[in-house]
């Protein structure tokens, strides 16, 4: 099939996305926190430290659902910045093109494709990472009493502003990239990115278990004969679809809506937050957060053979090297549940 131009369209890709800033930091650091929201949300805390440990026993959907979104709102910022949505939006395009060609989850549909072509703009400012607007917004999620998986990915954006006013004091010491310290032109030219992105891709993260928000993350559903949930398993590229033992598909990540971005826009949009960010609607986040699914599982994901030994990706493996991380992680990463490796044999005259 599709190997050949699936593997031309991901490697054209590569500059991009690895100059992704990293995320894998805030949702371990989220991971080892949710005591954060012990007296403030009890019920919300309760339920992350349950979903942490009961997710798969208990095969509870929502466990899995709470964990999930409060990861990806782990990282969820960082996606709204312009140049990421930027990002997203080319990989998106580059698949597009050959959609043809193209099973899902890489298959992308003309509404995806559609969405993202307008941008979601925010106030200028702090944009994304406006930590009194996110703050408002736990709040008003929290009066409404909602469910904790619809509350969880405003809960993880929250923390992730959090995470990055920390962030400020402590990389300014380390890299001179700090709000702080830093001068004028050396912000204006971003003359340390590369130097820091070298740094981050090639050196030891102390993240102790990427597993931990690595597997909720990408985990899906299969259901057995009477529609329950009969396990959850590793899948790839996308953050949730809901597959049957015996492999055939009920709904895919792009078919979906999802309660808990119904709620993040909701609050966004309330009168007591008020905050004003253009072209934010629920089909549009979705449909950036899927390419942000193919985007991130490049960066952290797993082989379809070597799950324990790959997980974490890029990030976890400093001592992979380009060469590596192109021919041979990106070739076999995958799920048991696509018929088909993401990225397949290598094509001839690419050797
Ligand atoms: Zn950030």
């Amino acid at each position: 099939m599709k190997s050949s131009t699936t593997i031309l369209c991901i490697i054209s890709l590569m500059p991009i996305l690895l100059s992704a800033h990293d995320m894998s930091l805030h949702m371990y650091i989220g991971s080892q926190t949710f005591d954060v929201w012990r007296n403030y949300d009890p019920e919300f805390y309760d339920s992350l430290v349950s979903a942490q440990t009961w997710w798969e026993q208990s095969r509870s959907l929502h466990r899995l659902s709470t964990l999930k979104f409060y990861y990806i709102g782990l990282t969820l910022p960082d996606l709204l910045r312009p140049a990421a949505q930027d990002t997203v939006r080319n990989i998106l395009n580059k698949l597009y093109e050959e959609s043809s060609n193209l099973c899902d989850p890489l298959k992308i549909t003309e509404t995806t494709h559609n969405l993202v072509q307008a941008d979601m703009i925010f106030p200028t400012g702090t944009n994304s990472h406006n930590l009194e607007k996110l703050s408002a917004m736990v709040h008003y999620a929290k009066d409404q009493h909602w469910l904790p998986a619809e509350k969880a990915l405003i809960y993880g954006a929250y923390m992730h502003a959090l995470h990055d006013m920390y962030a400020t004091f402590m990389q300014a010491s380390r890299f001179g990239y700090g709000k702080c310290y830093d001068s004028d032109s050396a912000l204006k030219y971003d003359i340390l990115r590369y130097g820091e992105l070298y740094h981050e891709l090639f050196s030891q993260t102390y993240i102790g278990n990427w597993e931990v928000f690595v597997r909720p993350l990408y985990a899906s559903p299969l259901l057995n004969s009477a529609n329950q949930v009969d396990t959850f398993y590793a899948d790839a590229c996308n953050f949730l679809r809901i597959i049957s033992v015996s492999g055939q598909i009920y709904t895919v990540w792009q078919d979906t809506n999802f309660v808990a971005v119904q709620r993040f826009v909701e609050a966004a949009n309330s009168s007591s937050v008020g905050w004003s960010i253009q072209n934010l609607t629920q089909e549009r986040l979705e449909s950036y957060l899927h390419g942000w699914a193919i985007l991130t599982f490049l960066l952290y994901g797993y082989s379809v053979d070597d799950y324990a030994g790959t997980v974490g990706g890029i990030y976890a493996h400093p001592d992979w090297g380009f060469t590596y991380i192109r021919e041979v992680f990106w070739w076999n990463i995958g799920s048991a549940y696509t018929q088909w490796r993401i990225i397949n044999d290598l094509p001839d005259e690419l050797e």
